[in-house]
């Protein structure tokens, strides 16, 4: 079996299975973490089972404070 032609056919239509093709799939929670996120996905008809992995694909909503800070660096609130 060649998983990465089957990687490459799901990437394309990732609302079917990547083995069988069927829509009858089925995702889990999204675990996020810093700069991507993964989700169990599996498809009830064959039992194939796999994840989705994304990654951070832009920044939006971006918004720096300046000033206030006597060296001149922007102020960045820290996550957590
Ligand atoms: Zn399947």
């Amino acid at each position: 079996m060649d998983i990465k032609h089957l990687k490459n056919k799901y990437l394309k239509a990732s609302h079917r299975c990547l083995n069988c093709d069927s829509d009858n799939i089925e995702g889990g929670s999204v675990n996020v973490d810093a700069g991507g996120a993964i989700q169990d996905i599996y498809c009830n008809d064959c039992g194939s089972s796999w994840s989705d992995l994304y990654k951070l694909d832009d920044v939006v909503n971006v918004h720096i404070e300046t000033g206030g800070n006597s060296d001149g660096k922007a102020m960045v609130a820290e996550q957590r």
